[in-house]
């Protein structure tokens, strides 16, 4: 791999729930050596142009991204996708459709944890949010963190906002085919976001496979700050069996708060046919 040629395909600004505006990713992307970005805020591309024109100040290449939210056998699956056109009307009222539920379900959040005694959730994660149309389990979480309930966000979801624990609430999001047909549609590619992180059983991700190439499903992160290093072993024969591009990914959230730096993910395995070869 040509060194210099540093690629990071999935991240998040406070148009989602990141912690830096989109412009200040970009960059502190920069800054890390990345030469090709893409922005991957959760169901939304309001990020895009800021973080498209800094780029280009900056001579940084920058492909449109997105990370969509999919239910697939009652887990919530994670769907990136690159190199699309963000004015298509169908990818734009798709998203806004799976944004739709969002607030309703943060205050659902709140109700339940108001049972177990925690009190003014709601409000509490609003006071985090970049993008009320976008209030997330991350903007929860920061709150309940903030508020002394657990010592930081992993703990925070182990104990409070995963399902079966107090704060969890069930939710639908997009299906598979309607995320891939929106990406398809507005011309991008389609990648599965951190496959090792999904709480899928080992049946239930290799039916996703099978049905995301079905779909035309064209890439999986190998590489994502989102799963263990050993995962990159495991989704690399997955991309070689099914003939997936790879990506890599850090899935930076903010810094202090996310394991990997954006732009400093590990590098693919050399024999995989990177996602970037249909982006540049
Ligand atoms: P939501 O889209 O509201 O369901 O929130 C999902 C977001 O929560 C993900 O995009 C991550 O940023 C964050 N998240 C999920 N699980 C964890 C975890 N175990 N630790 C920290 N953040 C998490
Ligand atoms: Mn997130
Ligand atoms: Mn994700
Ligand atoms: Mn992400």
């Amino acid at each position: 791999m040509n060194t210099a040629f540093n690629a990071d395909l999935h991240c998040h600004s406070t148009v989602s729930d990141g912690l830096l505006a989109p412009a200040d990713v970009v960059r502190r992307a920069h800054a890390n050596g990345v030469t090709l970005l893409a922005l991957t805020d959760h169901d939304e591309l309001g990020g895009l142009a800021e973080a498209r024109a800094e780029a280009e100040g900056l001579g940084m290449g920058f492909v449109n991204g997105v990370e969509i939210s999919v239910s697939w056998r009652d887990q919530s699956v994670h769907i990136v996708g690159l190199g699309f056109d963000a004015d298509n009307a169908a990818l734009q009222a798709g998203l806004a459709q799976v944004r739709g539920g969002r607030d309703a379900r943060a205050q659902r959040m709140s109700d339940e944890l108001a049972k177990i005694g925690i009190r003014g959730v709601y409000e509490g994660a609003l006071r985090y949010v970049g993008n009320p149309a976008l209030v997330s389990r991350s903007h929860i979480a920061r709150y309940l963190v903030e508020i002394g309930i657990a010592r930081d966000l992993a703990n925070v979801f182990d104990h409070y906002l995963v399902r079966g624990k107090p704060g969890f609430v069930e939710h639908e999001w997009a299906s598979l085919e309607e995320a891939l047909g929106w990406i398809h549609g507005a011309g991008g590619v389609a990648v599965i976001a951190h496959p090792g992180r999904t709480r899928l059983d080992k049946a239930g991700l290799e039916a996703l496979f099978v049905r995301f190439k079905a779909l035309g499903g064209e890439a999986i992160e190998v590489v994502s700050g989102s799963q263990c290093g050993a995962d990159a072993l495991s989704y690399a024969r997955v991309a070689r069996q099914y003939g997936f591009l790879a990506s890599r990914a850090s899935d930076f959230h903010g810094p202090g708060e996310s394991a990997v730096d954006v732009g400093r993910a590990e590098i693919l395995p050399p024999d995989l046919t990177p996602v970037w070869v249909r982006l540049v």
